[in-house]
């Protein structure tokens, strides 16, 4: 059978994502503080302190089950702008995977897609607007390329991430065009969008999950 992230890992990896949020709380914090309101920390420590209560006591059969919690959980917990734009990032990734216990490269490809999709539809930022989307778009933009190249999913995964730290690192020279850092224009070049290095974690997630 060719390479496949199973539930049991994507869960293992999710529940150590919720730990990262709460150890880079005061960095994600400070890196809104610069050019936000200082508050994407406590943010996503809120609303991943809730996944890990859900997803401590589940022993999730199928991934698309899981992906629903993860996503709802964000959603319920009002965590700021970009709470609403991961809940939305897990829930669409959930369609892809109702009733898989694992998922392959093509999964993946279909169920990023739609996540950026999601993100894209309820945020309306673009690319270069300095957000969490200049992580996701470059890394789900790779990840469809490694599928059409063929690649297996171990180098689509490496290429995956490698896209997506890029993506995060270039928004450093980025001035932010949409949301609250938006007002401060010139003042943001220079820093790191929160939210890029937030779904940075996010999305590195998905490659930890993929045990060779
Ligand atoms: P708030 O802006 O409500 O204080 P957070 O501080 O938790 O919420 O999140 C801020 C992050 O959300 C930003 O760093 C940016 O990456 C992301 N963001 C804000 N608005 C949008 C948007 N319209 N589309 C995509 N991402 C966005
Ligand atoms: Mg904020």
């Amino acid at each position: 059978m060719s390479a496949r992230i199973t539930v049991q890992n994507l869960h293992k990896s999710l529940l150590q994502l919720c730990d990262t949020m709460e150890k880079q709380k005061n960095y994600l914090s400070q890196l809104d503080g610069a050019i936000g309101d200082g508050d994407h920390g406590i943010n996503m420590a809120k609303c991943f302190r809730g996944v890990k209560q859900k997803l401590a006591t589940a022993t999730p059969q199928d991934i698309g089950g899981m992906l629903n919690l993860v996503g709802s959980e964000i959603m319920n917990s009002i965590g700021g702008a970009s709470g609403a734009l991961y809940g939305t990032l897990f829930l669409s990734m959930a369609n892809g995977a109702q009733a898989k216990s694992s998922i392959g490269l093509e999964d993946l490809v279909a169920m990023f897609k739609a996540a950026l999709a999601g993100v894209r539809a309820i945020g309306k930022a673009e690319a270069g607007d300095k957000t969490m989307l200049d992580t996701l778009l470059p890394a789900v933009e790779g990840l469809e390329k490694s599928q059409k190249e063929s690649q297996n999913l171990a180098s689509a995964l490496t290429a995956f991430d490698k896209a997506a730290h890029n993506g995060m690192e270039s928004t450093k020279d980025m001035k932010a065009k949409i949301g609250r850092a938006s007002r401060l224009g010139d003042r943001t070049l220079g820093h790191l969008d929160a939210g890029s290095v937030s779904c940075f974690y996010i999305l590195k997630a998905f490659v930890n999950a993929y045990d060779e």
